[in-house]
């Protein structure tokens, strides 16, 4: 399956050659012109990839950056301006995976993706506990064979979790890396959609992955 990127620049001629490139390197891509279109299209999750230009209308690059990383590890390279050594000092600090200075030439901009695709590869690929898989790339999760539907927000919150084995995760941090800290409800919202994992693999293959520790958090450990 083709990696889907996500062109965000101003300067359409840039962005039709951009995504002509990328096409032919088999790459499917979508273009957003400012920074609010992109920001929204980001936040679908859809992406693997995002290239962000810095000076946008509407909404900068940089706060796009800062409000994709609220919810989202997606990679993201930043296209800077010549010179400005702002833009990558603060890009970097605010989670850029990389950037790359306007003019660029195209193989450069095709191997800092290959080399950002590779690492969320790397990273990612297919979690387990218990017998569990979790497939990241493919977004699936099975246990014993049989496939598991999870809504996104579930599927996001296993996600951590299991990022996570072995170690106790507070229902703060769950609700700032699944929820986003822009989420303004009650942490009770961690336990309710714990409660739903549960029924849907704990009671469904009689086994206990998410445990509960008392007045701090969760935790998946793989069953002895
Ligand atoms: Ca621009």
């Amino acid at each position: 399956m083709s990696s889907k990127i996500l062109i965000i620049e101003d300067e359409e001629k840039i962005a039709r050659f951009i995504e002509l490139e990328l096409g032919y390197e088999g790459y499917t891509t979508t273009k957003a012109f400012d920074g609010r279109t992109g920001l929204e299209l980001a936040e679908t999750g859809e992406f693997d990839l995002v290239l962000l230009d810095v000076m946008l209308p509407k909404l900068s690059g940089m706060e796009v950056l800062r409000r994709i990383r609220r919810t989202s590890a997606v990679p993201i390279i930043m296209l800077t301006a010549r010179d400005s050594v702002v833009d990558k000092v603060s890009g970097l600090d605010s989670g850029a995976s990389d950037y790359i200075t306007k003019p660029f030439a195209i193989e450069e901009l095709l191997a800092r993706i290959r080399t950002a695709l590779r690492k969320t590869k790397q990273e990612d690929g297919v979690l387990s506990a218990s017998g569990l898989l979790l497939d990241t790339g493919r977004h699936m999760v099975t246990m014993q064979g049989k496939s598991i539907e999870l809504t996104k927000r579930e599927f996001d919150l296993l996600h951590y979790l299991l990022k996570n084995k072995g170690l106790v995760v507070s229902r703060e941090a769950l609700l700032e890396h699944v929820w986003g800290f822009d989420f303004a409800g009650e942490t009770n919202a961690v336990d309710v959609y714990v409660r739903f994992l549960r029924g849907k693999i704990d009671e469904v293959f009689d086994i206990k992955l998410i445990h509960t520790v008392r007045g701090v958090g969760y935790v998946i450990k793989d069953e002895k």
